[in-house]
């Protein structure tokens, strides 16, 4: 998970080292797992069968011994016996998706359909070259077009670009698509409003961009009021309102269609943060609502993989008038065959090689053709449902900071801090001890001590009932012995790590004994 939100998980100041066998919060480092370099000795050899195909044997018939090293200097040597243990070690010390309940507040970690996977594989997606040509692209070209169509009638916008990376990317793009935008009409708007919750990229976005931020509070209510926007455009120097629906408080910002009139009037435009889209396949489209720009997260709304499980996907749609200024080059139809334009002379560029992280846009296009335009409402409703199961059976001991309806999130509170000295870190490690990946803690950062849980619609009633049961033995636990949620987690390989010190002594490279 390489999500800033997350900077909290194992993070370790200690060497890349791995850990097995049951810890507790003791001063001495538990066992440990050897790194593979450690585990090496001189001539161990996996076996590799005569005749076999393998990626040596194949490199130096292709390139010829000579410019193939005989030996590697310093490269670990095993047994195959080892390195399967390595790896299958590894693995078991990892919590994920696959294997645990992982509410992640804002990050939708929700499951990865596989049939998504064995798409994505097939010879004609996995094999193709980026740089093949486009009358030899075809197919994938074909499909790349077909997804534009489906995120823009998903999202009521006009047209769509599957270039960005990422979520963040995808804000970057729809900035600079502003700016651009901006000087053609002869303007030179320098701030960018972004709500008080935000997620942090909103504003690492603008600045990367070159706009300055100017932060709109929410209401004691937990969204925007069209009021405050209207104060904050009084200066005509706003080039864009950049904003999040649902908000990262769980709930659907209601003076939407306001707020974009008032921006409009004004000369400014609306961008629509689209990584809460969980909360609104086919129930509302933010092209209604006034967006001109939105993002959306393939890795999140779209169920392909996330953080460290595979490379994000970001697209961005727009309005007709913003159309010019996407990524080029574009896919256009020339004569009944798929083509590339780069004589795009608004656009943005590029931001990144090649066309779009294909193998997402695959699986993601997989995703919405399994679960068509009903499902998707079907998995936007569940998704709703399951947020609000969560909020309703933990209100009598964490209630949301909020009392408006919930969408697909609810940010929960607590009073264990004052009652018994117990954080909401404490809380987030406990639940590791039930095989359960913490919510998001600390964010959105309006609401002091935050639990922001996302159970996502692929979770089980009998999931979530056990997250709820967790959840309230925590909080009797914290009353009745503190100690045993202040030092949490006691089942895992690390419990709590020098966080201070893996961020400002980092270290990223193993140097030989
Ligand atoms: C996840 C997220 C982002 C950033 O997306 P990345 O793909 O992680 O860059 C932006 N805004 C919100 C509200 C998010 O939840």
């Amino acid at each position: 998970m390489a999500d800033q939100k997350n900077a909290r998980v194992a993070n370790s100041a200690e060497p890349a080292r791995t850990i097995t066998g049951a810890a507790s919060s003791q001063k001495t480092p538990p066992k440990i797992v050897p790194l593979i370099f450690e585990e090496s000795s001189d001539k161990r050899r996996g076996s590799d069968l005569p005749g076999g195909d393998s990626s040596e044997r194949r490199a130096r018939e292709i390139l010829g011994d000579d410019l193939c090293r005989s030996d590697i200097e310093g490269f670990p040597e095993l047994s195959e016996p080892q390195v399967m243990r390595h790896f299958l070690r590894l693995s078991q010390l990892n919590f994920g998706q696959a294997l645990h309940f992982y509410p992640l507040g804002s990050c939708t970690m929700k499951y990865n359909p596989v049939v998504n996977d064995e798409l994505a594989g097939l010879p004609g997606f996995a094999a193709i070259h980026p740089l093949t040509p486009a009358h030899l692209a075809q197919g994938a070209l074909e499909l790349m077009v077909r997804m534009e169509r489906a995120l823009a009638e998903i999202t009521g916008m006009d047209a769509v670009s599957l270039h960005p990376a990422a979520g963040a990317q995808g804000e970057l793009a729809g900035l600079l698509i502003v700016r651009a935008w901006e000087r053609t009409r002869g303007s030179v708007r320098r701030k960018v409003i972004i709500p008080d919750t935000a997620h942090g990229t909103n504003p690492a976005s603008c600045s990367l961009a070159g706009f300055e931020v100017v932060v709109a509070r929410s209401s004691k209510r937990g969204y925007l009021e069209a009021q405050e926007i209207r104060r904050l455009l009084e200066g005509n120097d706003v080039a864009a309102l950049m904003v999040t629906n649902p908000n990262t408080m769980g709930i659907f910002e209601p003076e939407m269609p306001e707020i974009a009139a008032a921006l409009h009037d004004n000369g400014a435009l609306l961008y629509m943060d689209g990584a809460n889209m969980n909360a609104l396949l086919g129930v509302a489209k933010p092209g209604h609502s006034g967006a001109d720009i939105v993002h959306l997260n393939l890795h999140k709304t779209f169920s392909t993989p996330h953080g460290g499980g595979g490379p994000g996907s970001g697209p961005i749609a727009v309005k007709r008038h913003l159309e010019p200024f996407l990524p080029a080059p574009r896919i256009v139809d020339r004569a009944g065959r798929w083509d590339f334009d780069y004589d795009r002379p608004h656009s943005i560029g590029r931001l990144r090689a090649f066309h779009a992280n294909f193998a997402m846009v695959v699986r993601a296009y997989a995703y919405i053709l399994a679960l068509g335009r009903d499902g998707l409402e079907q998995a936007s409703l569940i998704a709703i449902l399951n947020a609000n199961y969560v909020r309703k059976r933990l209100e009598a001991r964490y209630p949301t900071a909020s009392h408006e309806p919930t969408m697909h999130e609810c940010v929960l509170t607590h009073d264990l801090e004052e009652k018994a000295k117990v954080s909401t870190l404490d809380i987030a490690k406990r639940l590791l001890d039930f095989g359960i990946h913490p919510p998001t803690i600390y964010f959105p950062l309006i609401v002091h001590g935050a639990l922001m849980v996302e159970p996502t619609e692929t979770e089980s009633r009998e999931t979530i009932d056990s997250f709820v049961a967790a959840m309230t033995q925590i909080y009797e636990e914290a009353l009745s012995n503190p100690e045993t949620v202040k030092t949490a987690p006691h089942t895992l390989a690390l419990s709590r790590v020098d966080e201070v010190t893996a961020a400002r002594r980092p270290i990223l490279r193993w140097t030989p004994p």
